[in-house]
């Protein structure tokens, strides 16, 4: 037993090895000791007071946690032991991307060369990087077939956000006012989100009985004041919208722009590209097709790249190859300006581009066809026992219904999900997209062996069994996980982040 000091002062005695629950930092703190030890420098000691003026200082002191460097380490990697991660199985996240990440590209981000540069310092010092940035806007650009790119938005949100503020610019630069955004009901909750941050109405489009946008309740929404649409194809459900064309130029005839949720590009990166398609704005998550981890929250990033209209408006400043073959920065008075304080998350952006340069294009081509492969195969599969929501060929995802279960068993969605997680497998998405009753999403993604997926199939087809046999063990899976089934809507009324929570 070893004793902390919780910050108030009240001691508690806390194993630090072998407990159920880990405690918090707050929970192991003792005053006093620290993580790390500055050298003697030389400086002289001064108060803090003659530093900084009485007036900006905080009267009161901010609580931190106050443990040695031995026991942080232990703490954060017991942690990880109890977590799932794409390093540890697979992953059918759907809609989330959640490929193996090669570790070369955090070798690459992982260089002092790269990551031991301020964001500040001048071009003359920072070729290197400017060459970089300037290179994967050039990629990205060809990637999506469009005209011109920005790599500063940090996530696709801020992505979609952006490119809104491009489409807003565009249309205040011809004098018209336009106020509605269109948005099919199967689209990710971000799009209407970003779309009202933006400062237009949303209008949805329902979906037809093959999952896909109506088109003639599409051309019927139409009119002067709509600015847009916001679509991904293949859509959120992991269909292709086979009208494409015809949506493109009814909205283009009627004066609007069409944005394409490129969050998941697995199921057309080196295939097929959305300038091709008639879009004008494309926003991507290279923390999902283009090899960041992600999913802990961690940094991402979301360029948006633009047909030609819309250059003219994007975020500055820009990387540019100037005359003489040396690099720098623009700047054009027309740019909405900056949408991040610098660059963007630059080490997602130079895993990115390592990413995209070892495959090659046609590694890039070779990303999509296994992605839409392993999905389909996935799906064909295990419909004897969990039957996909559309019957017909899906993309890089596919959509499964647990409804049938769940009316002659009484098993959802969810206890599948969570009974997958007793097999070794992450769930898959559950309960999204919203329009399918009893949706389980699986996304295999291209980095998954047939034997993996054979694995996931089976693993499956047993949790159908036993739903069977024993549903009442899945609605208390999962039982040999570190947490079993929690309380999602308590977690989020009555948060408390100590170990003491009861
Ligand atoms: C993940 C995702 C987003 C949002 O991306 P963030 O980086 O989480 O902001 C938007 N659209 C789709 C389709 C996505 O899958």
């Amino acid at each position: 037993m070893s004793n902390f000091a919780a910050p108030g002062g009240k001691a508690s005695s806390i194993p630090l090895v072998g407990r159920e629950v880990e405690p918090t930092l707050f929970e192991m703190s003792v005053p006093g000791r620290r993580s790390f030890q500055l050298r003697t420098t030389g400086v002289p000691e001064m108060a803090i007071e003659d530093i900084i003026p009485a007036s900006h200082l905080n009267p009161k002191m901010v609580e931190i946690a106050e443990v040695s460097e031995r026991d942080l380490v232990a703490h954060f990697t017991r942690l990880s032991h109890r977590q799932f991660s794409v390093d540890l199985g697979m992953y059918p996240l759907g809609s989330c991307t959640m490929k193996y990440n090669p570790k070369f590209c955090d070798a690459v981000a992982a260089m002092t060369g790269l990551n031991g540069i301020h964001p500040a310092a001048p071009a003359s010092l920072t070729q290197g990087w400017i060459e970089l940035l300037w290179t994967l806007e050039q990629r990205l650009v060809s990637i999506t077939g469009m005209a011109g790119a920005t790599l500063q938005p940090a996530a696709g949100a801020a992505g979609e956000l952006t490119g809104l503020l491009l489409i807003r610019a565009y249309h205040e630069a011809r004098g018209e006012n336009r106020t509605r955004i269109l948005i099919p009901d199967s689209a990710h909750g971000t799009n209407p989100a970003s779309v009202t941050l933006g400062g237009y109405e949303v209008t949805t489009i329902p979906s037809n009985d093959r999952g896909l946008v109506d088109l003639d309740i599409l051309k019927q929404s139409l009119g002067p004041d709509v600015a847009g649409i916001m679509l991904t194809n293949p859509n959120t459900v992991g269909l292709f919208e086979e009208e494409i064309q015809e949506i493109a130029q009814a909205v283009h005839e009627s004066g609007g722009l069409l944005y394409y949720d490129g969050a998941n590009l697995n199921a057309i990166v080196g295939v097929l590209r959305p300038g091709d398609m008639g879009f004008d704005v494309v926003h991507m998550n290279l923390h999902k097709t283009f090899a960041t981890p992600h999913g802990g929250g961690g940094p991402g990033a979301g360029p948006v790249a633009v047909s030609e209209r819309l250059v003219p408006y994007l975020p500055g400043p820009r990387p540019v190859r100037l005359a003489d073959g040396s690099f720098g920065w623009s700047n054009v008075a027309t740019s909405i300006g900056r949408v991040h304080g610098w660059h963007g998350n630059a080490l997602v952006l130079a895993r990115a581009l390592a990413y995209i340069t070892v495959h090659g294009s046609e590694g890039l081509r070779r990303v999509a066809q296994h992605a839409v492969l392993n999905a389909n195969w996935l799906r064909v599969r295990m419909s004897g026992f969990l039957p996909a929501a559309y019957d017909r060929v899906c993309m890089h995802e596919c959509t499964l219904s647990a409804a049938s279960i769940k009316a002659q068993y009484g098993v959802r969605g969810v206890d599948i999900a969570k009974g997958l997680l007793e097999e070794g497998f992450h769930s898959p998405t559950v309960y999204f997209p919203l329009i399918v009753d009893e949706a389980l999403m699986f996304e295999p993604t291209e980095t998954e062996s047939l034997q993996t997926l054979e694995a996931l199939a089976l693993s499956v087809e047993r949790l159908v069994i036993r739903a069977q046999t024993d549903p009442e063990s899945l609605h208390a899976a999962p039982r040999s996980t570190p947490v079993s089934r929690v309380d999602e809507a308590r977690a989020a009324r009555m948060l408390k982040a100590t170990a003491d929570a009861s």
